[in-house]
């Protein structure tokens, strides 16, 4: 595995093509580095190739990473499934939530945003893939969720992620974030304001700058494999 900085170039050359060939612009598009079971020194290794935005899935690993950098300006997004006893610590050191599919969930994490931190940017995670994943509202239910988390304080709806089920059939995976699109295309005919499509990872990232991602969660295509499944929350 080559360097992070070289590895971080051939990310930024892979969105630049995609935006190239699907009329997008590239700067319109964020690399969200996903640093799950990496070390907080891999961390300041990205940081010093420029790297500011990292998604993390897991609350305690998360928050020992951010205690041992936090003498870095970093931007974190938490990306992975959230129980209703992690909203806590997810509302008072997160600055994006994307994996927000229950109400209840956004509730506490507005009730438990502090006062006087800016608001916590909240993505909707979108269930694309039916049967085959159980993670994110049903598209029918996005609507009426959206409106619902619009109206709460300390917290702002920001748009929809999703997590499609990995294939290297590009044609589907096209058509999952197609899905996204139109949700978000939905939303804003109803009158809600959203700036984001969080969506595209390491293997699908083309086919979701072709679909309007805004944002991309890029893990191994960055760091590398990882070794091992991590323990979870
Ligand atoms: C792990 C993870 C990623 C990164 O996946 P890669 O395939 O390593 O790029 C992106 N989004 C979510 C929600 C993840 O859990």
């Amino acid at each position: 595995m080559a360097g992070f900085s070289t590895q971080l170039q051939a990310v930024h050359a892979r969105i630049s093509a995609a935006a190239r060939q699907f009329g997008r612009n590239s700067g319109d598009i964020r690399v969200i580095a996903v640093s799950k079971t990496f070390p907080a020194t891999a961390i300041r290794e990205a940081y010093a190739a420029g790297q500011r935005d990292f998604g993390e899935n897991y609350v305690q690993e998360a928050v020992a990473k951010m205690d041992a950098l936090a003498d870095l300006p970093l931007t974190w997004h938490f990306i992975g499934p959230i129980q209703s006893n992690k909203t806590r610590d997810i509302a008072l050191r997160f600055d994006w939530v994307h994996s927000v599919e229950r109400l209840k969930i956004a509730e506490r994490l507005s009730q438990q945003r502090p006062e006087g931190f800016a608001p916590l940017a909240i993505c909707l995670q979108v269930n694309v893939s039916g049967e085959s994943t159980k993670s994110g509202v049903d598209p029918s239910a996005v609507l009426t969720l959206a409106k619902a988390v619009s109206s709460l304080p300390r917290i702002r709806l920001r748009g929809l992620m999703a997590v499609p089920e990995p294939t290297l059939d590009v044609a589907v995976q096209r058509e999952r974030f197609r899905v996204v699109r139109e949700l978000a295309q939905q939303l804003r005919t109803a009158g809600i304001t959203i700036d984001t499509l969080s969506m595209g990872m390491s293997d699908d990232l083309e086919s979701a700058i072709a679909e309007g991602a805004t944002m991309v969660r890029i893990g191994r295509a960055l760091f590398g494999e990882r070794k091992k499944a991590v323990n979870a929350n």
